[in-house]
């Protein structure tokens, strides 16, 4: 059952990152004190990654209690950590303000390094091979959630806390950051274009981050995503789509009984089309289900001579589906396929398996084996 709407209920508190520069003079204003106390801040938080008042010295002590408390509550509470691949891979499980629980997983590359994130609480497109999928959509996140994450990350990376190999330790800067975690960030729209902004703001009205280093991962909520387009932005667009035809993809990636695959690539090549931007093809090898040569012809075909990019995802193993990832050959043949028409091709990496962590994996349990990184 596709669900867009969650169950109505609160709202988190307002913070910092849900404003932008005019509303966080204007909120400043309210708390009583000048607007340009609304840009210092602003520097603590976006430019200096801060979030404690006590490490904002410039600040005279009364002021700055004031301003974490009106504009600095703790959305998200780590509640545990996880790491794997020799430190280079670190999920998070973050408490929200309601008890709600979301993820997000950091990752360093030798030359970069990558935050993938939630923008909601669960998900509600039921896609059968997806752990998220599986648990139904809580709620939306805010836009603070969603950028409190990215902070976090960015504090994390530049705390050296990340290892990595021995070219890779000490200190890294948080390039690039994927929504590709819990939930369908196009079913949340505002909140999610909130947190772009505030993503690629030039800082310290926001992180300052590239907009191409941002990608925004859909099933394919055609609306949501001309609207997307619309919006000049040049930010990375991913679309998942599992399969070629839709019949098959019907049961993937259930809202397809909606938008069929040629009016999601329609939108896609608009977007390609708008924005000069190479749209990914996210596509998961699950072993005699889609991966079969006559499927990858089919891609193939759709996708000759577009503005895109293939990533294919071997299958990660969830609980209680069946289903598992192709075998390396079939995994081989359906890249060469799909190479033999011009379609650029990459299989993805698999990082973060053993800690839950890979796509499609992030469920948030309450109870994880006792086993994992304890
Ligand atoms: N809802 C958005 C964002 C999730 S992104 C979307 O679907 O695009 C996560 C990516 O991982 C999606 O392409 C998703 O289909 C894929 N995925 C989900 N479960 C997976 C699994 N078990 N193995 C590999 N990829 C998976």
């Amino acid at each position: 059952m596709l669900v867009f709407d969650p169950p109505r209920r609160g709202k988190p508190p307002r913070h910092l990152a849900d404003l932008s520069v005019a509303e966080r003079r204007e909120a400043v204003a309210a708390l009583g004190l000048p607007s340009y106390r609304a840009d210092q801040l602003s520097r603590h938080y976006f430019g200096a990654l801060r979030r404690r008042p006590e490490q904002m010295t410039d600040l005279p002590a009364e002021v700055r209690d004031a301003l974490a408390e009106g504009l600095l509550p703790v959305l998200v509470d780590a509640e545990r950590m996880l790491d794997c691949d020799g430190g280079a891979t670190r999920k998070t499980v973050w408490k929200l303000y309601d008890g709600a629980r979301v993820e997000s997983v950091l990752m360093r590359y030798p030359d970069r390094t990558t935050v993938c994130v939630s923008s909601q609480a669960g998900c509600g497109m039921a896609c059968p091979f997806c752990a998220t999928g599986q648990a139904g959509l809580t709620r939306n996140l805010s836009t603070a959630e969603i950028v409190e994450q990215v902070v976090a990350a960015a504090r994390d990376a530049s705390s050296g806390a990340l290892g990595g190999g021995s070219e890779t330790q000490g200190p890294a800067r948080l390039n690039n950051v994927v929504f590709m975690g819990m939930g369908e960030p196009l079913a949340n729209y505002g909140a999610v274009l909130g947190a772009v902004r505030r993503i690629v703001d030039p800082s310290p009205a926001g992180l300052g981050l590239a907009q191409r280093h941002v990608t925004v991962s859909t099933v394919g909520l055609v609306p949501a995503m001309e609207r997307l387009t619309g919006e000049g932005l040049q930010v990375t667009l991913a679309v998942s789509l599992h399969a070629p035809d839709d019949e098959l993809r019907d049961t993937l990636v259930p809202v397809n009984t909606r938008w069929k695959v040629a009016e999601v690539l329609d939108a896609a090549w608009r977007y390609a089309g708008v924005t000069g931007r190479r749209v990914s093809i996210e596509y998961a090898l699950i072993r005699a289900i889609n991966d079969q040569a006559d499927r990858a012809h089919a891609l193939g075909a759709l996708l000759r001579g577009k503005l895109t990019h293939v990533n294919l995802i071997p299958l990660n193993p969830t609980t209680g589906s069946p289903w598992t990832a192709s075998d390396p050959r079939d995994e081989r043949a359906f890249v060469r396929i799909l190479r033999s028409y011009g379609v650029s091709t990459t299989v993805r990496d698999t990082r973060g398996r053993e800690i839950d962590a890979a796509c499609g994996q992030l469920a948030s349990r309450a109870t994880v084996s006792p086993n994992l990184g304890e």
